[in-house]
């Protein structure tokens, strides 16, 4: 390696930026339960790990379509009808490496350099520095901390003559939180008032435990023509690895995410399109995997209530509970640095925006790994 000194330098969009809950998500020992990854705690379906590897050994190994295949496309634009009543056509569609490209491509539509971007705070860690890196300004409006949901006249407050979009992510990371038709009907209706995009991040959007639907703005009216809808196979498929996601959105837009696409990834690889293409008929997995989901949000949320000092409002949806520790008397930092000296690592959401005090708790780890974890916390707190 070249010593330091006669480096040039890295560029100053480097300077401070975050990497959110990095240095919580280092893989301890062995010997700790890891109560802190977003993935699904299940292989990947067999049928799509066959469809990658039948796209490798029938030589899907080339340069090709930008978006992805157009049967890949077709299929999205089924799919978001049929699950989201989001309607698009095959063009409307561009697949991405990951929804954090497709997020990325949707920061860089909706905004230039110094232009505000509304989170609603906490967000997901990665918002943030993304919007920074691409020399946005993310406007941090709190939700309220009894539900996690939306805090609307916060959100009217919070709008200057700078502010280009609005970033929503129901079912949300971290906080569960799946917002109501109404609520998603007023956002819509602020951003139309004020001339907004909508960035609507909706990777959980099959996993909502409430009585009420998951709505997406693009379906609302007035909502269509500002939002673009990012979401992804990670998660209900258990595809974390495979890095594939897409947006859509309306066609300037879309034509937009196909230019930052073809200028920066290409696509994605090409023997995965078709494996995508099969996930997406893979309904009994992907409802399989929400019963068991069910079973260990009941296990964790149960368990976790029943320890004095933690508070553990609704999971709504996704794969999370984020909990409020302050009564314990310790600090989140503090609270999740003992967790793990007892063997469970967590997240301390002051690492994030407005998290101060609570912790976030994926219960997307195996049901054993749930129950060590809370006969280890109701050890250390409880002297058991
Ligand atoms: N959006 C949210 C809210 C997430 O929690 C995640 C992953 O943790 C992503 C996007 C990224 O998904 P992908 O793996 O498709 O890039």
């Amino acid at each position: 390696m070249c010593p330091v000194e006669s480096m040039p330098r890295v560029s100053s969009r480097y300077d401070g930026l975050g990497v959110g809950f990095a240095p919580y998500l280092q893989p301890p020992g062995p010997e700790v339960v890891r109560w802190t990854v977003g993935e699904p705690g299940f292989d990947t379906p067999k049928e799509i790990i066959d469809a990658a590897i039948g796209g490798l050994e029938d030589g899907n190994t080339k340069y090709t379509r930008g978006p992805g295949s157009i049967e890949l496309c077709e299929a999205v634009a089924e799919y978001l009808e049929q699950h989201h009543r989001i309607i698009a056509s095959a063009e409307d569609i561009v697949v991405t490496p990951g929804a954090k490209q497709a997020l990325l491509y949707s920061f860089m539509i909706t905004t230039m350099p110094g232009d505000e971007a509304i989170l609603l705070a906490p967000s997901w860690a990665s918002y943030e520095p993304m919007l920074e890196f691409i020399g946005a300004v993310p406007v941090h409006v709190p939700v309220n901390m009894e539900n996690f949901h939306p805090d609307l006249d916060g959100i009217r407050n919070a709008i200057t003559e700078r502010t280009r979009m609005i970033l929503i992510n129901s079912p949300c990371n971290p906080t569960g939180a799946v917002f109501t038709p109404e609520e998603m009907s007023e956002i819509v209706q602020i951003a139309v008032d004020n001339d907004l995009w909508i960035v609507s991040d909706e990777i959980y959007a099959r996993m909502v435990w409430v009585d009420w639907p998951h709505v997406s703005p693009a379906t609302l009216p007035g909502g269509r023509e500002r939002t673009i809808v990012i979401n992804g196979w990670s998660k209900s498929w258990a595809m974390t690895g495979m890095r594939v996601g897409f947006l859509t959105g309306p066609t300037e837009a879309v034509r937009a995410a196909k230019k930052s696409q073809a200028n920066s990834a290409s696509h994605i690889p090409t023997f995965l399109m078709e494996a995508a293409r099969v996930a997406l008929s893979c309904e009994e997995s992907v409802e399989k995997f929400n019963r068991e989901y069910l079973k260990r949000r009941e296990i964790m949320q149960k368990g976790l209530s029943s320890i004095p000092g933690i508070r553990v409002p609704e999971p709504e949806g996704a794969f999370y509970v984020f909990a409020d520790i302050s009564g314990t008397g310790m600090s989140d930092i503090e609270f999740a640095d003992g967790a793990l000296e007892a063997g469970v690592q967590l997240i301390p959401a002051s690492l994030i925006t407005g998290g101060d005090g609570f912790v976030r708790i994926s219960y997307a780890a195996d049901e054993d790994a749930i129950l060590e974890g809370l006969s280890r916390i109701r050890a250390w707190l409880l002297d058991e």
